[in-house]
């Protein structure tokens, strides 16, 4: 039995001090917040989106991407699910994506919380971790009031999003101090500024489109789905998705471009376009432009394209030229908007970067620098998409983490 002591009560903190009680080890949680789990309370708008049926690589991105298939394997996926059924927790499935029974995130954190309790993990509350310290007999672990020892450690403070819920990347320092690095954290999930002459003007509009990101004019994904548009640029899940991308491409001073078609049903490039209207027009005579498309597109957003295209929308399309139409069809369908930014941490819901996954042991989640210091959740080089990934990865990365000790 060794004394653990598990640095942050959140999702993969709470998951780990499980595992680690139920392995008969004597298991300490220090946790800055006056509760566990704060942040698994604002999962999901409150419900908890904590896992999903389509577990494909793809969903999980780092910067070494070659070890992810050896983190997130089929059999941990199984374990995640198998814990929460041996917890009582029902999932309530919506097109794949698993929330409470109940819809209630309060439903996942007090289960867990309760169940460490249960099982004799104890909990200190209101305790910041400033300092570890290694030495021969293990580890001091230093808050403001209070000095612990450990034989062994997990590091599961989370990343820096949303710091309100006490993520303000200290974990990154306690780590560097015992000599790991760490990958420059940057905002993931999070919405995106751009430039634009009318944002003010489309401010509030959704629309459900196909939208592509270009790093340098080289193409690096394509994702689709509702955007809100707003004065600063573009929300919606599908646009939360690429911002890990754009992110770190702006980091590296790449020109980020998103291409939005605001069309996808109707035309998937500026010929087909071209076509669509020439039908259109065909079938309803005597309409100018921006009558073809009123039914089809929120009436605001035709008229602010339309602008943009240097044409009114009082012109009949059989008078436009083919240049005009060819600019017409790339403002519809091809829409450009470069991005200046990404919203700040404080916006979003995940960190791209971290801990490098080249200095953990994918079989135990154990540091390869430094002996009996484990690590769980978002500190770790790993971001998800929208969708129960991300906690997916806190729980897959915890319950490894949680067996401190098995491999020695
Ligand atoms: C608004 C919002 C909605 C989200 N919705 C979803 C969703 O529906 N599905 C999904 O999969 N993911 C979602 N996520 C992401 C998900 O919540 C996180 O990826 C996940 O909680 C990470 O777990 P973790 O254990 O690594 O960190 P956390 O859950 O953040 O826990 C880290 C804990 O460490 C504590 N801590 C930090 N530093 C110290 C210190 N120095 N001393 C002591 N304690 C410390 C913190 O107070 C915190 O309790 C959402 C995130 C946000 C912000």
């Amino acid at each position: 039995m060794a004394r653990v002591i598990i640095i942050g009560g959140g999702a993969s903190g709470l998951v780990s001090a499980i595992i680690a009680r139920k392995k008969n080890h004597d298991v300490l949680i220090l946790e800055r917040n006056s509760i566990c789990g704060k942040k698994i309370l604002s999962t999901g708008n409150g419900r908890c989106n904590y896992f999903n049926d389509d577990q494909n690589i793809k969903h999980y991105h780092s910067c070494d991407e070659d070890f992810l298939s050896r983190i997130i394997t089929d059999q941990r996926i199984e374990e995640v699910l198998t814990f929460f059924h041996q917890l009582g927790i029902i999932p309530k499935i919506k097109e794949g994506y698993y929330y409470p029974y109940s819809n209630q995130a309060i439903s996942i954190q007090n289960t867990l919380v309760e169940e460490a309790k249960r099982l004799g993990v104890q909990i200190v509350y209101d305790t910041f971790v400033s300092l570890i310290k290694k030495d021969l007999s293990g580890y001091i672990i230093e808050t403001v009031n209070e000095t612990f020892q450990a034989d062994r450690v997990i590091l599961a403070t989370g990343g820096m999003a949303n710091p309100k819920l006490g993520n303000d990347g200290k974990g990154y320092s306690l780590a560097e101090s015992l000599g790991h690095t760490v990958i420059k954290p940057l905002p993931a999930l999070v919405q995106l500024n751009t430039t634009g002459r009318f944002l003010k003007e489309w401010s509030g509009i959704r629309a459900d489109v196909k939208i592509k990101l270009c790093q340098d004019d080289q193409f690096v994904q394509e994702e689709s789905g509702e955007i809100l548009l707003t004065n600063y640029g573009v929300s919606g899940i599908c646009v939360m998705q690429l911002s890990g991308f754009v992110a770190r491409g702006l980091d590296e001073g790449k020109r980020e471009q998103l291409v939005i078609n605001f069309l996808p049903q109707f035309a998937s490039n500026r010929q087909e376009f071209i076509q669509f209207m020439d039908d259109r027009n065909q079938l309803l005579s005597n309409r100018n432009i921006s009558q073809l498309l009123d039914s089809i597109l929120n009436y605001k957003l035709v008229h602010v394209l339309i602008k943009s295209a240097s044409l009114a929308g009082s012109i009949r399309w059989d008078q436009l030229t083919i240049r005009e139409k060819s600019i017409l069809a790339s403002c519809f369908v091809e829409f450009r908007l470069d991005v200046i930014s990404t919203n700040s941490f404080q916006k979003a819901q995940v960190t791209s970067g971290g801990i490098p996954l080249s200095e953990i042991d994918m079989e135990t989640m154990e540091s390869k620098i430094v002996d009996d210091l484990y690590f769980a959740g978002e500190i770790l080089d790993v971001n998800g998409d929208c969708g129960g990934y991300n906690l997916t990865f806190a729980w897959i990365s915890g319950l490894v983490a949680g067996r401190v000790g098995e491999n020695a």
